[in-house]
């Protein structure tokens, strides 16, 4: 009764070959490769001819059964955040014009997506039947709308080609293989949770967990329970930092990993210190985005070391230039220039938007927007977005990051923040956002404290204390909302 659907042998190597492995599990639900293939033409024979597919992507397992079955079925996936706002669902939903949605029984869906037919996953259907053709490895697998930290969410087009390499460098980078169990809390719409913690898994042969909310104990549980990596943000790593200090089992749990990895936004110093200081691991940083997936990490075999992303991932060239757009050679941990990025991770541009696509694109390599020195050894160092972490301050260029790391090794600091503002005699004057510990310091004590540690030209002019940092779903500090 098949059907002309894609199994994707390239995406998906082990639902050519599936097995009763497991490959992955929510909570008590569990399925194993062969189930996920049966699956996976099961949501595929019902998509009939779509090309466009919207999925309501849930932290949930109809959420991985419904990517992996579009996928087979070759279609692009659009997924949704399910706890958008309705502005930027609409916004989303006309800019991509899926086909239809997928979604589990019983989800409620807003009116934006609930006037598109809809499809739902149920987790227990199976459908046998061959193998069909593989699917066009350069035809859009994703469109990812990005964080929209800086603007309003592009809709990233993501061909095949590029997660199929990028999983494969970073199995190099990271020693990773079918034996590895995956646990990990993240949401399944962006490139991390999504791409990276359940295609990189499957693609692998391997097995995903998901943790449903984030909960130190259940990734000590995991890891107790033959999982080998954990994937986080770093809003995930303080709270596991806190816990693990709080607690000597749950930091011996932690302390078996393989491999903890963080990404989406820097680890602050601190607290990658205090993960190795009651666990005795080291993290693993790794820097991507949604436009090019994975363009640095720390090598499992690599130096572990604070404050650097590593060196470039197999097949990705990276490149620093500066304000005029000529490369800088210089590896002297100093020279602060851009990161351009060239390879075979490159989306295919952004959707409906040729103008933005024009101008992050200059002779194929991608502009990221991020600023960052390099080390000697080629390790390179994210200084921050040019856009809001750049500060031009008295004639000199400072980096937000540094800044920001200076101020939380104060023991009254419990989160910081900085940016720039106008100043008639500086140009821009750096100011620091604290969120403070009980005892809050004053704006002299954080000046001097910074001044001591960097240069002088680096203290904040003027602190700011909050209750909370502003933060998006992946915890990165939303800047722009500071200053609003
Ligand atoms: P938008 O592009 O809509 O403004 P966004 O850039 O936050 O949002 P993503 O593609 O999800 O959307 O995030 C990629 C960005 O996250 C990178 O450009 C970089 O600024 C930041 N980032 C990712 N990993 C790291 C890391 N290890 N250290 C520092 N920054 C990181
Ligand atoms: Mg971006």
């Amino acid at each position: 009764r098949i059907l002309a659907v894609n199994v994707d042998r390239v995406l998906l190597p082990t639902l050519a070959t599936p097995d009763e492995r497991e490959a992955i599990r929510f909570g008590s639900a569990v399925v194993t490769h062969a189930d996920l293939a049966a699956s996976a033409r099961a949501v595929a024979a019902g998509l009939a001819g779509a090309s466009r597919v919207a999925v309501w992507a849930t932290p949930s397992l109809p959420t991985c059964l419904a990517v992996v079955g579009a996928l087979t079925a070759g279609a692009a996936v659009v997924p949704v955040n399910p706890r958008i706002g309705e502005r930027e669902l609409a916004h989303i939903v006309g800019d991509s014009a899926p086909d239809l949605v997928l979604a589990a029984p019983g989800d409620n869906l807003p009116a934006a997506l609930a006037a598109l037919p809809r499809r739902d996953i149920d987790p227990a259907e199976r459908l046998d039947g061959p193998l069909p053709a593989e699917a066009d490895q350069e035809a859009p697998a994703f469109i990812v709308y990005t964080s929209g930290t800086t603007g309003p969410p592009k809709g990233v087009l993501l061909p095949r080609r590029a997660i199929a390499t990028n999983l494969d460098a970073l199995a190099r980078a990271w020693e990773w293989t079918a034996d590895d169990v995956v646990v990990h809390a993240l949401p399944l719409f962006h490139v991390h949770g999504l791409i990276l913690g359940v295609l990189g898994p499957l693609r692998r042969g391997g097995a995903v967990r998901h943790t449903g909310r984030f909960d130190s104990a259940a990734i000590a549980a995991a890891l107790a329970d033959g999982a080998t990596m954990v994937f986080g943000v770093p809003t995930m790593y303080h709270r596991l930092a806190a816990d693990c200090e709080a607690d000597a089992d749950l930091a011996a749990a932690i302390g078996r990993a393989r491999l903890l990895v963080s990404g989406s936004a820097a680890l602050p110093a601190r607290d990658h210190a205090r993960i190795t200081a009651a666990t005795g691991q080291r993290v693993v940083e790794r820097y991507g985005m949604t436009e090019t997936l994975m363009n640095c990490s720390v090598r499992a075999s690599g130096d572990r070391r604070p404050g650097t992303v590593g060196p470039p991932v197999d097949g990705v060239d990276v490149r620093l230039v500066d304000d005029a757009g000529v490369p800088i050679e210089a590896s002297d941990g100093e020279t602060v220039g851009e990161i351009e990025v060239r390879g075979p991770n490159l989306f295919l541009g952004y959707l409906n938007r040729p103008d933005a696509t024009a101008a992050a694109l200059r002779d194929g390599w991608f502009r990221t927007g991020d600023m960052a020195v390099r080390d000697p050894d080629g390790y390179v160092r994210i200084v921050g977005r040019r856009a809001t972490d750049l500060i031009k301050s008295g004639g000199y260029k400072i980096g937000a990051g540094e800044i920001e790391n200076a101020l939380l090794e104060h023991p009254g600091v419990a989160e910081a923040a900085v940016t720039g503002e106008p100043d008639d005699d500086l140009g821009e004057r750096i100011v620091a956002w604290i969120v403070p510990e009980d005892e809050r310091p004053s704006e002299q004590d954080l000046a001097d404290h910074v001044a001591k540690l960097l240069a002088p030209h680096k203290r904040p002019r003027v602190v700011r204390y909050l209750e909370a940092l502003p933060r998006n779903e992946m915890g990165k500090v939303t800047k722009r909302a500071l200053h609003a």
